[in-house]
């Protein structure tokens, strides 16, 4: 399976080794050849250009995203995932679905943003073409859709000029919070589970968590 993504990538113009490198360890996180992961991944990266900011390792940047549920191509919010750093776990990717393939990017630190949106021509191109049409909207698994249908839909984003991929609002000031994070764990009375002490609830003068607290109201 990783062989198969390395040719991939490796098949694809204009990208040097570094660039290979990275493309080839966010397809083996997203799993599958589609068309969606890339699309979001060359906007990823377009928007920390566009911010003038460095992949983020910590917690000093944040995405929103606007992709749904429920939807084709969801799969953008894993290539913008991969190519701004900004992660599910470390809790800086937040989803407020719209179904529009928009996001901003946040510099935390700096108290700026950028918009991006997908252009519309990518995405009905991408909609239209045989991996959607014949495939997806049929009930096929990425996994199981011929090579030669999945893979012009992922080589498609880096064969196109940045400004056909995405159209691009900021940087412009945008404040966020930041809060200091939470180093303390507590053990819920009740189930005995250990909790980041920031999500206890107090009962009786008791930590107590929330799977635990209802429970214990109803009885
Ligand atoms: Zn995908
Ligand atoms: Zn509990």
């Amino acid at each position: 399976m990783f062989d198969k993504h390395r040719a991939i990538v490796n098949s694809i113009e204009g990208l040097n080794e570094n660039e290979k490198e990275f493309l080839y360890s966010a397809l083996n996180i997203h799993g599958h050849v589609c068309g969606g992961m890339p699309m979001g991944y060359v906007a990823g990266l377009a928007a920390l250009k566009a911010l003038g900011a460095e992949r983020e390792r910590n917690m000093d940047k944040m995405v929103i995203i606007n992709t749904g549920n429920g939807h084709a191509a969801g799969c953008f919010a894993d290539g913008v995932q991969f190519a701004t750093g900004c992660t599910f776990g470390k809790g800086v990717m937040k989803k407020e679905p719209k179904g529009k393939w928009t996001f901003l990017l946040i510099d935390k630190k700096a108290g700026k943003a950028v918009k991006v949106t997908l252009k519309n021509e990518v995405l009905r191109k991408a909609f239209s073409a045989p991996f959607i049409t014949e495939y997806r909207s049929k009930g096929v698994n990425p996994t199981d859709i011929p090579s030669e249908i999945a893979e012009p839909g992922f080589k498609r984003p880096f064969s196109l000029k940045l400004e056909d991929v995405v159209e691009i609002e900021g940087p412009f000031d945008f404040k966020i919070e930041k809060k200091k994070p939470c180093f303390n764990l507590v053990e819920c009375s009740v189930c005995g589970h250990v909790m980041a002490e920031n999500y206890a609830k107090m009962e009786d003068g008791k930590p107590v968590c929330v799977d635990c607290i209802n429970y214990h109201v109803d009885r």
